[in-house]
């Protein structure tokens, strides 16, 4: 039996709520909105629901259902061959829901549906247009599935209005097999990612990598020169945490000041942002990075 690895000490801090915090709060419950931020109990939700520098506030979403039809081994989320069927309402009472808040900057996250013929993606295109049509100034960020690398799925996305296209490479190439559900695929991944500024170059696109599963030095600076080939403009890089005893476990945990390096490698190599650091998620602090590089 392996011997787990003790948390260190940069993980171990307080969370802090931060003076949006319970406004937000109250608004979400009279919205009857739920957040990823709240259930996955996300470190960071102090600092994006608070807003930066900029004020510009961040939460995310989850879109289609809380069952997935992938089973990724990092992942919490459940898994199902067939999940129940999508809420036809959701695009429509999301939108008004998140029209009324008054947040800057949504990201909407969605599980798999490979079950679905468009994977999902009329549904998620509906909830994007709808968001804007009701709020054109709020900034959406869509992080998306793969959609098995179908065209036609990715040009619904690229072409609803959303301003941040992110799709997870998840981990390097080498680990991906492990790593990830069978269907996804590193070569894929990068694949839909250099579709989406094809279709439409004013996009911002987006990925991450979760550190801490064993990769090297190398495979890691491999991954970012591969993003950067695929011209993804934004990146993040986090620690991999395990969520039960029955996915993945950690095998390293990367220390800040590795995390500073790949944060300046990512500026050595001209991504518009990287955000890297321990705590870091995909959507953290992704409408304060996002305006801070506009503004730039
Ligand atoms: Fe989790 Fe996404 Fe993988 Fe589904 S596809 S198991 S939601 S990481
Ligand atoms: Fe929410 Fe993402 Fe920020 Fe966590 S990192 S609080 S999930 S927006």
């Amino acid at each position: 039996d392996k011997e787990r690895l003790r948390l260190p000490k940069w993980l171990k801090t307080p969370i802090p709520l931060g003076k949006n915090y319970d406004q937000i709060k109250s608004q979400l419950r009279d919205l009857k909105l739920s957040t990823v931020c709240e259930e996955a109990r996300c470190p960071n939700i102090g600092e994006c629901w608070g807003g930066g520098k900029h004020g510009t506030q961040t939460a995310t979403i989850m879109l289609m259902g809380d069952t997935c039809t992938r089973g990724c081994r990092f992942c919490s989320v459940k898994t199902a061959r067939i999940p129940p069927p999508l809420d036809p309402k959701e695009p429509v009472n999301t939108a008004i829901a998140i029209a009324s808040w008054g947040l800057d900057y949504i990201v909407l996250t969605s599980v798999d549906r490979d079950d679905l013929s468009d994977g999902g993606s009329k549904h998620i295109a509906e909830t994007i247009s709808e968001i804007k049509k009701r709020n054109p100034v709020i900034f959406v960020e869509c992080l998306a599935p793969d959609f098995r690398g179908n065209h036609e799925c990715i040009e619904r996305i690229a072409l609803s209005g959303v301003d941040v296209y992110a799709h997870n490479i998840e981990t390097v190439e080498k680990l991906t097999p492990f790593v990830r559900d069978r269907r996804a695929e590193y070569r894929q991944s990068l694949k839909c990612l250099e579709t989406i500024k094809k279709i439409n170059p004013n996009l911002v696109t987006k990925s991450s990598i979760m550190l801490g599963l064993g990769e090297t030095d190398e495979q890691v600076e491999q991954t970012l020169k591969d993003l950067k080939e695929a011209k993804v403009d934004c990146i993040t890089l986090g620690q991999y945490m395990q969520p039960t005893k029955r996915h993945l476990s950690v095998i390293e945990y990367v220390t800040p000041e590795k995390f500073k390096h790949w944060e300046k490698r990512g500026e050595e190599m001209g991504f518009l942002y990287t955000a890297s650091g321990p705590l870091v998620r995909s959507s953290y602090k992704a409408g304060e990075f996002f305006i801070t590089s506009i503004l730039k």
